[in-house]
């Protein structure tokens, strides 16, 4: 698909021009050919994104919540009249397979606005306690800074919460996926959203997420990302006591018991490792299984890996795109390699399988006898690779899963659920999936540990962005 140069931002309600001439270009990372630039934003014009958001505060703040709701409405129309040209733009960018660009990449983020325009209908009510009225209220100007894996997604699941809040918004995407972001300003303008309520500004993340991030009237930085740079962001942001949300990386592992219905568990567990490319935070990239049941694990794993041919997005039927960039493929390759270096054992992909002849491809690969501690158990690797660690109990099971840095996500299998909520419950993470448990884009998302600070989503993720006052009589 043709993508046209981006010229402009959108600044207090319409496209304005950057205050310099450089230019990002952006690549597909099936052709590995650039396919449009968009602007390289500076302090400057971040200077101005947060002016027209603070300008635009106080009236978006005070407006009557069935109005902030129209609003959210409208523009969910006007995303959803873009659907098709959202999924067909993200699989360029990104490289995700059309099919999942358009069920999740495209699909997920309307449902969510949809829910955000719903709870925006209802706010938090107000509670009496003894003397005291207690009343929420907007937390003030948001710097989003989002990454590059779900690039509507990742925006609409701060934005739309913020928004709701009754928060105004200066947004900095990813610079390898800005696309999908130009596209809902386009149905910003489209619902008519009052001036500077939202803005766009594109760049890298040393120049406009430096800004944003460290920008004097920015109440709340709300960051999708890596750890290092959710770091960076914290610190930025702590000069000022700014509140920050931390949405960052995971190492999640799925927990299988010898009485699980083996079949299911490995499958489902591959393709959520496999999601994306393996480019998901929340993937499950430890599978961790019962010894009596591990041979016959890896036997199902390896299989269900072949199923995932990595091919052109466009075309029907491909399972696994590229990585989005060619360092996103030269780190994920390099993990691989150290991880055979470490002891690891290929069981399916690796470096020697074949690929397609361009694209940023790595082989999905399933690596056994990992031990817990091997740097492919501990780093997030985010490309498509699994490691199968066996153990003996439940008890070595939830050790193995709780020795990580990481807290975002994981799964549990047993025929007895009982069990299986125990083991759920012990794990040091903000979601866990039983026994096939599906997402649930109302419930709270987030890290404990190093997977993040604060929850997106539903009513916990607009919660975020309100601040609390409590009131004498
Ligand atoms: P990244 O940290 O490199 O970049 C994320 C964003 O931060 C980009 O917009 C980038 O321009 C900006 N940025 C980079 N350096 C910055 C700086 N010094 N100051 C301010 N902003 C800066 O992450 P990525 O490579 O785009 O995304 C992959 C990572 O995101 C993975 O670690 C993944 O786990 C994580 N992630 C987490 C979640 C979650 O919800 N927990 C969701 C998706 C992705």
């Amino acid at each position: 698909m043709e993508l046209a140069d981006r010229t402009a931002f959108y600044l207090a309600g319409a496209w304005a021009p950057p205050s310099g001439a450089d230019t990002i270009p952006v690549e597909n990372p099936y052709t590995e050919r650039v396919v449009a630039h968009v602007p390289a934003g500076t302090a400057a014009d971040v200077d101005r994104a947060v002016a027209a958001a603070r300008a635009a505060f106080d009236g978006w703040a005070a407006l009557p919540p069935a109005e902030r709701a129209g609003h959210l409405h409208r523009l969910h129309a006007a995303l959803l009249s873009r659907a098709e040209l959202i999924a067909t733009t993200i699989a360029t960018e990104q490289g995700s397979p059309l099919a999942l660009a358009t069920r999740v990449q495209t699909g997920l983020p309307l449902t969510v606005l949809k829910a955000y325009s719903e709870l925006a209908e209802r706010p938090a009510a107000e509670q009496v306690i003894g003397n005291s009225l207690v009343v929420r209220e907007p937390a003030g100007v948001v710097g989003a800074i989002t990454p590059w894996n779900y690039p509507l997604h990742q925006v609409l699941a701060k934005v739309g919460a913020a928004l709701a809040a009754g928060c105004t918004v200066v947004l900095k995407p990813s610079e390898l996926t800005p696309f999908a972001a130009y596209l809902l300003f386009d149905a910003v303008a489209e619902a008519g959203l009052p001036p500077g309520v939202v803005n766009l500004v594109t760049g890298t993340g040393p120049v406009a997420g430096e800004a944003l991030a460290g920008h004097p009237d920015v109440d709340l930085v709300s960051f999708t990302g890596s750890t290092a740079t959710g770091r960076r962001v914290t610190h930025l942001a702590a000069d000022r006591i700014a509140r920050v949300a931390l949405e960052l990386g995971g190492k999640s592992a799925n927990l299988i018991f010898e009485d699980a219905d083996l079949v299911r568990a490995v499958k489902v567990g591959v393709g959520n490792a496999f999601l994306n490319a393996g480019q998901t935070c929340t993937a499950w990239s430890r599978m961790l299984v019962h010894r009596d049941r591990y041979a016959e694990a890896l036997r199902i794993a390896a299989k269900a890996a072949a199923g995932y041919a990595p091919g052109d997005p466009f075309a029907e039927g491909t399972r696994l795109g590229p990585l989005v960039s060619a360092d996103q493929r030269a780190r994920v390759r390099a993990l691989v390699e150290k991880g055979i270096a470490e002891g690891a054992r290929v069981v399916a992909g690796g470096p020697e399988a074949p690929l397609p002849g361009r694209g940023y491809f790595v082989a999905p690969t399933v690596l056994a006898d990992v031990h817990p501690d091997a740097t492919v158990a501990q780093e997030e690797i985010f490309g498509p690779v699994l490691s199968v660690i066996p153990f003996a109990d439940q008890d070595e099971a939830v050790a193995i899963a709780n020795n990580s840095r990481y807290g975002l996500a994981g799964a549990v299998w047993s025929d007895d659920q009982e069990r299986a909520l125990a083991v759920a419950r012990r794990l040091r993470t903000g979601a866990v999936d039983v026994n096939g448990g599906t997402f649930n884009p109302l419930a709270p998302f987030g890290g404990y540990k190093q997977s993040g600070i604060g929850r997106e989503l539903g009513r916990f993720g607009v919660e975020e962005f309100l601040q609390v006052k409590a009131i004498q009589r």
